[in-house]
């Protein structure tokens, strides 16, 4: 265990694995591009996440591998979190489309939780979400893609991976 790592043994791990589907997504995106702009799905069970997003053409084993470690250098990185409640209109004019995944956030709703994970200049990710995020990338420890199914024919890319306890 890395030193000074007990500290984020504090924190909930569905915390941690939460926050890593912000770090592995951006990862996506870096690697795969823009077709991989838009997350249709997300699941979280204890150590294990799972993020689904658009994506055209099967990636390559290499593509995964280039993923797995481009989250992992974000985590080593310690990635400053921000969580930002600002009104729906103010956030999509001065973020634009980028904050919403697949499905539209209900119409209803008027104010949005944008998490932003900073990267030296720029974002690393950035969503509106609602649920806990870790302050920084650290803490969620490492990150192994475990298993990539890529649906052809909704052309969606499943990518589940675990953190290590
Ligand atoms: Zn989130």
């Amino acid at each position: 265990m890395k030193e000074g790592f007990e500290k984020c043994l504090e924190y909930p791990v569905e915390v941690r694995t939460h926050t890593a589907l912000h770090v592995v997504k951006g990862a996506i995106v870096r690697v795969l591009g823009d077709q991989a702009l838009w997350t249709a799905s997300v699941y979280v069970n204890g150590y294990h996440g799972r993020i689904t997003v658009t994506c055209n053409e099967k990636p390559s084993k290499e593509a995964i591998k280039l993923i797995e470690e481009k989250a992992n250098e974000a985590v080593r990185r310690d990635l400053r979190i921000e969580v930002v409640k600002m009104p729906r209109s103010l956030a999509e004019e001065k973020y634009g489309n980028i904050i919403y995944d697949l499905f539209p956030v209900p119409e209803h709703v008027k104010e949005l939780s944008i998490v932003i994970i900073y990267d030296d200049n720029g974002y690393w990710n950035i969503n509106a979400c609602n649920k806990e995020h870790l302050p920084s990338t650290k803490c969620i420890g490492r990150i192994r893609i475990k298993k990539v199914r890529f649906r052809a024919k909704k052309k969606l890319l499943e990518v589940s991976f675990y953190i290590e306890p």
